[in-house]
């Protein structure tokens, strides 16, 4: 093994899913906020729109390219979970919008880990918006641009994967972090809301291994799990432990951790959402890249 500089992460396999389409709209449908997403041709818009699943009344999931994305409705608002890289973020406002909100309605940013690829668009939407920013406390500084995040320790077989997709993906710009997390955590919809009909919120579980900081929300009354990359999903294949980690052994405690929840479906930081029978599917996990 050797440690390696990483910014960004996929698990098993270089290629996102597939849940981004495009469409075809004619150019006096064309916004601002689609500035950095569309490519002209001589007769018509190409338009990248995030495909959204959902995984709960109120929990939805989509592709900002390198990375998966969701969004938490509540209230009258909603919560941002990681960002996705810099650039996309009239794709994460698009999808704000698909689901009956607006831009002004985002309240907070949750960001699991500092990974460009997770958190790169943070310091943009929270300008934007005016969202409160949330990480992890021991990945807040890296955010934040005062450190240097620690290196991951690859595997044998993480290595020739590290080297695909090494490069990918631009820095994240410096963001400012409001509030630092701790397991145990609750980001309740009183905070924002106190009207709002949605207990007690989401659970904030430290799961370090993948990075010190990186966190899970458990959204009990939704019945989902959001686990960052601690846990990756191939469509059609088990649950599988996150590659680039600081602390292998550390990530595959977590990732058990998370295998205890009772939940219907599952949200991870790359691949394919799971939603029904999630708890069964995390029991299952498998770490394929260990050696
Ligand atoms: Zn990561």
């Amino acid at each position: 093994m050797h440690a390696v500089g990483v910014g960004e992460c996929v698990p098993n396999t270089a290629t996102p899913p597939s849940i981004c389409r495009s469409v075809q709209v004619s150019p006096h449908t064309i916004t601002g906020a689609h500035a950095t997403t569309f490519a002209l041709t001589r007769r018509s818009i190409t338009i990248t729109v995030p495909e959204l699943t959902q995984l709960s009344p109120r929990v939805f999931a989509f592709s900002t390219g390198h990375a998966n994305a969701y969004l938490w409705r509540h209230g009258r608002g909603v919560t941002l979970v990681d960002s996705g890289e810099v650039g996309r973020e009239s794709l994460v406002l698009d999808a704000i919008r698909r689901i009956g909100r607006t831009e002004q309605d985002l309240v907070r940013i949750v960001l699991t880990h500092w990974h460009h690829d997770h958190s790169g668009g943070a310091a943009a939407l929270a300008e934007l918006t005016g969202a409160q920013v949330c990480a992890g406390r021991a990945d807040a500084p890296v955010i934040r641009g005062q450190r240097t995040g620690a290196p991951a320790v690859l595997t044998p077989a993480e290595e020739p994967l590290m080297a695909r997709i090494a490069g990918q993906v631009a820095p994240a710009p410096a963001c400012l972090v409001h509030r630092e997390l701790d397991d145990g955590d609750i980001l309740a919809d009183p905070d924002i809301d106190p009207h709002a009909e949605l207990a007690p919120g989401a659970v904030v579980l430290a799961v370090p291994g993948h990075t010190p900081g990186s966190i899970a929300l458990h959204l009990s009354g939704e019945r989902v799990v959001l686990t960052g990359d601690i846990a990756g999903h191939l469509k059609g294949e088990h649950i599988a432990l996150g590659p680039f980690n600081t602390d292998r052994e550390q990530a595959r405690h977590s990732l058990r951790r998370l295998a205890t929840l009772d939940v219907d479906a599952a949200g991870f930081g790359h691949g394919t959402p799971i939603t029904r029978d999630a708890a069964v599917a995390l029991a299952g996990w498998t770490d394929p890249l260990a050696q």
